[in-house]
């Protein structure tokens, strides 16, 4: 009934109805041009549909917070739970480079293309770091995010020795209170365990 429909995803043949607005047709189907909602006006025999309001799909310059779900060369895949601090379990993935800068003062717009990439990063990445990155192109269906500016990069991450609690104890460093085994990371400037209990209350409210 009220399903969710992805952008290009089948809605209805043209022999049932006629395509109505965020649709178009492809060899007799109806597809969706948005993601939202489809609506059937069984009178007029239109199908549309409504694009879903509020920030479900990730936009260019949207903040987002996933987890790493995978790594694989110099890149990192990030499963989206937050988009702009909105909860979602509608199951996007973004990309990100994991060759970010060694500075924490680097803007994106700032500095040097060229040292950025040249440079192989010294901080590490595994699956289940929680990220903060921000949307910046939406090309060929992927969800493109960065995460080299002083708000975004990982807002936590568990000791991958034990498991345990780990704090920030410098610009680029964490430590484990358990057995104090340290990591270099490029670390968001709110690192820390509360950082993700502030995401889950804030999202609750919203
Ligand atoms: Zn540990």
């Amino acid at each position: 009934m009220n399903s969710h429909i992805f952008p290009g995803e089948h809605v209805a043949f043209i022999e049932e109805f006629e395509n109505g607005r965020n649709t178009y047709v492809v060899d007799g189907s109806i597809r969706s041009s948005s993601f939202g909602v489809k609506v059937f006006d069984y009178k007029r025999r239109v199908v549309k549909t409504e694009k879903k309001k509020g920030p479900l799909t990730p936009k260019i310059g949207d903040i987002v917070v996933g987890n790493i779900d995978m790594l694989f060369g110099s890149m990192i895949s990030i499963k989206i739970l937050y988009i702009n601090e909105i909860f979602t379990n509608a199951g996007f993935s973004g990309i990100a480079s994991s060759r970010v800068s060694d500075s924490q003062n680097s803007s994106y717009h700032g500095g040097s293309r060229r040292d950025r990439f040249d440079k192989k990063s010294r901080f590490s990445f595994r699956v289940g770091d929680l990220i903060r990155g921000r949307v910046y192109s939406l090309l060929n269906s992927s969800i493109h995010i960065i995460i080299d500016e002083p708000d975004l990069g990982t807002i936590y991450s568990s000791c991958y020795n034990c498991g345990g609690e780990t704090i920030r104890v410098g610009n680029s460093r964490i430590k484990c209170v358990e057995c104090n085994i340290q990591e270099e990371k490029k670390l968001a400037s709110d690192y820390g365990i509360q950082t993700i209990i502030n995401l889950a209350d804030l999202s609750r409210i919203k």
